[in-house]
């Protein structure tokens, strides 16, 4: 198991950040960490990496104790913390070289990390001369110079312009190729573009944790359609996946399907089975998004 998370809870003075939060994540994953502001993300992610210690409860990441082997397991977590503080008075390689040195990792690893995040052409700039997609790919390639198996990043997505934003998705999905990345986020298309689970939290408390693909099985799909005639409802539930049926005006029809399952066809199939014409059809899908701002409101 990369990450085990039991029980943890934290509080500051009074303030409960973390209420009995568990989760795992298996080898290879990326796991979308999704919740408003708040909700306890950061403070999760600076107990997995060692940097402040729950009140209650135990984490593991490579089957290492954190909170009993810190600097262990540091060495197997790539960090890229919410305000991603750079030296941005330095160049981008020598802060690399920096950093390399603090962290005593072999230099060879900084060109392999430069060209792994697509930095290549920026390397001999200023950090400040970047724009912040470029400051965050530093950032990255700052997190990934110690090749760490579990990959922890806070927001990295947040502040930056639409492409920017396509960039970087891209990059943390290609390091997801080869490590288990957590990311946190309070964007629910990224989750869906980027992960293939989604934990989402709210007020320190774990409300979802499924793979998307589960997640998606549930989506709701809804298929209005209006026949050239009355149908018997009765008959209408012979559709399968059919869900709810809700009669709209004389023969037009808001029917729900449970599936992943495009049902349009289907129901074109059911109306020709019947001697029915259908003179409209449209379909509206539950996203993710809508789901979520349900589950967190
Ligand atoms: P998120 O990253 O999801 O926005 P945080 O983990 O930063 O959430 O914060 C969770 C809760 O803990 C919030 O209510 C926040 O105000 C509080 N909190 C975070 N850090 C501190 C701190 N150092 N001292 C006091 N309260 C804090
Ligand atoms: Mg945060």
């Amino acid at each position: 198991m990369s990450i085990r998370v039991a029980s943890v809870s934290k509080n500051y003075k009074t303030q409960k950040a973390l209420n009995a939060v568990s989760f795992t994540a298996e080898k290879g994953q990326i796991i979308g960490f999704l919740g408003p502001n708040g909700a306890g993300k950061s403070t999760m992610m600076k107990i997995l990496t060692g940097y402040i210690k729950p009140n209650e409860g135990n984490v593991f990441v490579d089957d290492i104790d954190v909170l009993k082997y810190a600097i262990l397991a540091q060495k197997k977590i790539g960090y890229l913390p919410e305000h991603n503080p750079l030296y941005t008075e330095m160049y981008v390689r020598e802060y690399l070289q920096f950093q390399a040195a603090i962290f005593k990792v072999d230099k060879s690893q900084i060109e392999v990390c430069i060209k792994k995040v697509g930095l290549s052409l920026e390397a001999g700039k200023k950090i400040h001369q970047l724009s912040k997609g470029y400051q965050q790919r530093v950032g990255l390639a700052a997190a990934i110079l110690h090749n760490p198996e579990v990959l922890i990043l806070d927001e990295p997505t947040t502040g930056l312009d639409p492409n920017q934003l396509v960039e970087i998705r891209e990059l943390i999905k290609d390091l997801g190729k080869e490590k288990t990345v957590l990311f946190s986020t309070h964007i629910m298309q990224e989750v869906e573009a980027v992960c293939d689970r989604v934990i989402i939290i709210k007020k320190g408390q774990i409300l979802v944790d499924k793979e998307l693909a589960e997640l998606n099985k549930n989506n709701l799909q809804t298929i209005t359609v209006t026949f050239n005639k009355a149908v018997n409802e009765g008959l209408l539930t012979t559709l399968p996946n059919i869900a709810t049926i809700e009669n709209k005006t004389k023969n037009s029809w808001n029917l729900s399907f449970k599936t992943t399952e495009d049902m349009r066809e289907q129901v074109f199939d059911f109306a020709v089975q019947n001697q029915l014409k259908i003179l409209e059809l449209s379909m509206q899908t539950k996203s993710l998004e809508a789901l979520f701002r349900e589950i967190t409101n």
